[in-house]
C-alpha cells in the first residue's frame, strides 16, 4: 500500500531528511586515508542523536551500526568496523537514515579516498547522473517505470550495469514502504506518482556485471565479479511545491 503524506507529515519528513543529509555530509568531509569506517559511523550517530533523532538503521533487522558503510566491490549494507581503514584510491559508500518525529530520511553517496583512477571517478559520476535523470522523471501522473528506465539507460550507455536485486522504495513512517523503485523499468509502466508520495531513488551501479552476493556476515552485499560498485540516494517528495529533495542540504 502506497502511503500519501499530508502537509504536516511532509513538514516532519523535511526535518528527518535534513538531519540525514547533514549526517551524510559530515561523514563525507571526514573521508581520507587512515580513517576507519567505525569513525565515520560514530560521527553519523553523534550528529543524528545531537539533533534529537535516532539512526534509522541501528537495530533495523538487527543491523549493528548507525550507517551502512561499504568499500570498493561492496555494494551496500557494509558493517562499520575499527578494522576497516580507508586507503588512498578506495571508494567508500555511506548510507544514512535518521528517524525523527515518526518519519525517516534515507540518503547515500559514494566518496573517493584521495585520488582515484579516472574510470573510477566516471563510475561515481555516472551513478550520480543516473539518479538526477531518474529524479527528473518525478511528476504527477508519471510512472515508477519512467524513473527506472531513465536510470538504467544512462548507466548502460556508459558501459556499466545496475544492480537489480536491490531497489529504491517508498519512505515515511517506515524506512521501506511501497512502492518498490527499481533502477530499471519500462516507460509508462508501474505505479503512478501522486502528490504526497515520498520515495528513495537509489541507483546501485556496478563497473562489471549486475550480479551480487551476500557475505556470510548476513549483511554485506558484494559484486559477484568483484568489480567496483557505486551508490547514490536521496529521499524525494512530490508535493504541492513540485519535486523536493528532502535529504539534499
Ligand atoms: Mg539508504
Ligand atoms: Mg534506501
Amino acid at each position: 500500500m502506497i502511503v500519501i503524506k499530508n502537509s504536516e507529515q511532509l513538514k516532519k519528513m523535511r526535518v528527518a531528511g535534513r538531519i540525514t543529509g547533514e549526517a551524510l555530509a559530515l561523514a563525507g568531509e571526514m573521508v581520507r586515508e587512515g580513517i576507519t569506517t567505525k569513525q565515520l559511523d560514530e560521527k553519523i550517530r553523534n550528529h543524528i542523536e545531537k539533533c534529537g533523532a535516532r539512526p534509522s538503521f541501528l537495530g533495523y533487522g538487527g543491523f549493528p551500526a548507525s550507517a551502512c558503510i561499504s568499500l570498493n566491490n561492496e555494494v551496500i549494507h557494509g558493517i562499520p568496523s575499527h578494522d576497516r581503514v580507508l586507503k588512498e584510491g578506495d571508494i567508500v559508500k555511506i548510507d544514512v537514515g535518521a528517524f525523527k518525529d515518526g518519519f525517516h530520511g534515507d540518503s547515500a553517496n559514494t566518496f573517493p579516498v584521495g585520488k582515484v583512477a579516472p574510470e573510477v571517478q566516471r563510475l561515481i559520476d555516472v551513478t550520480r547522473e543516473s539518479f538526477e535523470l531518474g529524479a527528473a522523471q518525478v511528476a504527477e501522473g508519471a510512472r515508477i517505470g519512467d524513473i527506472g528506465h531513465a536510470v538504467e539507460a544512462h548507466v548502460t550507455a556508459n558501459g556499466f550495469s545496475v544492480v537489480r536485486k536491490y531497489v529504491g522504495h517508498g519512505v515515511g513512517a517506515d524506512l521501506h514502504e511501497d512502492p518498490n523503485v527499481p533502477n530499471y523499468g519500462t516507460p509508462g509502466r508501474g505505479p503512478r506518482l501522486y502528490r504526497g508520495m515520498v520515495i528513495a531513488i537509489e541507483p546501485m551501479v556496478n563497473m562489471g556485471g549486475p550480479d551480487v552476493l551476500e557475505l556470510r556476515d548476513g549483511w554485506t552485499v558484494i559484486t559477484r565479479d568483484s568489480s567496483l560498485s557505486a551508490h547514490y540516494e536521496h529521499t524525494v517528495a512530490l508535493t504541492d511545491n513540485g519535486v523536493e529533495f528532502l535529504t539534499k542540504i
